[in-house]
């Protein structure tokens, strides 16, 4: 069984649900990769927003309105920096997950869309992390049943919804 976790191939700016994640950096202030994209896509008022929060601890998430995105809420977690493994970046990832789908939870909503968390500019080994994506939402869902209809894990190359679909065919 394949429980409501799918993988997506596409821009996760485009993502009809009720909150989309941002994998952003600790300041909130925007940046490359799908943060800029995500800011571009929502227009200024988003990062007014973001600018009230006062940034974000890596592992955890705050969450914002989506302005001019199709999805309703923003949830923004900075991942973890890959330097090797030893810093605790595996356990930092999971944390970015389940944060967000407790924020979510808090807020209502039904369907989350996640980008493959720290395996662009953060460089975390792709192969590793997908694992600890799926493994982090399952046990979330697992201590949640009947929380959220569906989970997204919105991939923008083949080579990254190949891992996750990997991950997802593997318990
Ligand atoms: P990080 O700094 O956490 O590594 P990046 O934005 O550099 O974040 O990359 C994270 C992942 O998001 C990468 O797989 C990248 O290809 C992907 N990505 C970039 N733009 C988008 C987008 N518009 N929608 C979905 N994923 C995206």
């Amino acid at each position: 069984m394949r429980e409501s976790i799918r993988t997506l191939l596409g821009d996760i700016t485009q993502i009809r649900a009720d909150a989309i994640v941002n994998a952003a950096n600790p300041s909130l202030l925007g940046g490359g990769g799908v943060d800029g994209a995500i800011h571009r896509r929502a227009g200024p008022a988003l990062l007014a927003e973001c600018r009230t929060l006062h940034g974000c601890k890596t592992g955890s998430a705050k969450i914002t309105k989506g302005y001019s995105l199709p999805a309703k809420y923003v949830l923004h977690t900075p991942g973890p920096v890959w330097h090797g493994g030893g810093h605790g970046e595996e356990a930092m990832l999971a944390s970015c997950y389940r944060s967000c789908l407790e924020l979510a939870l808090s807020h209502d909503c039904r369907t989350v869309a996640f980008p493959s968390i720290s395996t662009g500019v953060y460089r975390f080994p792709l192969d590793r992390a997908a694992p600890i994506a799926v493994g982090a939402v399952r046990g979330f869902l697992a201590s949640h049943p009947a929380a959220f209809d569906e989970i997204l894990f919105v991939c923008f190359d083949e080579k990254t919804k190949h891992a996750y679909d990997m991950a997802l065919d593997h318990r």
